[in-house]
């Protein structure tokens, strides 16, 4: 058979077709990443490095990385070279052989922006990870990631399995208030969450989820808020904890900065004050707080 006939052949044809389709998709394969942070001690249990992935869903008007929210823009890493880069840091993650008890000393975090819009390529990283594990001595490499849950759902599927740790950031429990302070209801976001914990909780994964409370003096701070979110936790089956964060303005110096209007100037601080009594409310009702 000529060198021709082999190219002009239909399997030959089919298979140009595919490999072309294939380095497509390579080629396609890249994160947009706006900033590595290499020891982060808030994102996640232990010691974390955390990378920030570019885009988001929603429109918080408080949002504290305003600079994540536009898409496609930012650094771009294949998989594999996010992957390299993380690994020079993998000395602060300790082991975390026992991650779905809670007890990980560390690992990485993908937070953004919404980091489960790039799910494709956060899955690419995750097998990267893996492969690279064993190499370093690590019986597995700790993943978390911090969301909102505003995403279709196959999302979340897609990442069920490559995710050990879920932190979902709650931003209100009132729809109406949700739309206000984000530009979208929470309907979506509730049914996701539902479909999270049951999947995690079917897999018998307890204490693999986290739950973000933003302490908005104003909007989230009341003792009947905190009731309802008593309401939400208690029937999650996958919970770990609750996360107290109290709102801060220093927002505004970020959005300035990304020439962008800060409209939701006039907020005072959440106090200490307010953390510590809300936080002894959510304990009252059994729950594991956090802040
Ligand atoms: S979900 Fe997070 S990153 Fe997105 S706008 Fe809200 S606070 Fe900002």
């Amino acid at each position: 058979m000529s060198k021709n006939s082999i190219e002009t052949s239909p399997q030959k044809s089919q298979f140009g077709t595919r490999l072309k389709s294939i380095l497509a998709k390579e080629i396609k394969s890249v994160g947009y990443i706006n900033s590595i942070e290499t020891l982060g001690a808030l994102d996640g249990p232990g010691l974390r490095s955390v990378v920030f992935l570019q885009g988001c869903s929603l429109a918080c008007k408080y949002c504290h990385n305003p600079e994540c929210i536009t898409p496609k823009v930012g650094r771009t890493y294949t998989a594999q070279e996010l992957c390299l880069e993380l690994l020079k840091y993998r000395s602060y993650w300790g082991d975390s052989t026992d991650m779905y008890a809670g007890i990980a000393t560390g690992g990485i975090t993908f937070s953004g922006g919404e980091p489960l819009l790039q799910a494709d390529y956060i899955q690419q990283v995750s097998e990267q990870l893996a492969k690279h594990a064993s190499k370093h001595s690590l019986a597995r490499i700790h993943l978390a990631i911090d969301t909102s849950l505003f995403v279709p759902q196959f999302h979340i599927q897609q990442l069920l399995n490559r995710i050990d740790y879920w932190m979902v950031s709650v931003k209100h429990l009132d729809t109406q208030a949700h739309k206000f302070l984000t530009g979208q209801g929470n309907k979506h976001i509730l049914r996701n969450l539902e479909y999270l914990d049951g999947q995690l909780a079917a897999a018998n994964r307890v204490k693999s989820l986290r739950l973000r409370y933003l302490v908005i003096p104003g909007y989230t701070d009341s003792t009947s808020y905190a009731a309802d979110f008593v309401r939400l936790a208690s029937s999650l089956r996958s919970l770990d904890s609750i996360e107290l964060l109290a709102y801060n303005s220093h927002a505004k110096t970020k959005w300035e900065m990304a020439g962008k209007k800060f409209s939701f100037g006039g907020i005072p601080d959440a106090t200490r004050n307010q953390l510590e009594l809300l936080a002894g409310q959510l304990r009252a009702a059994g729950l594991k707080v956090i802040y």
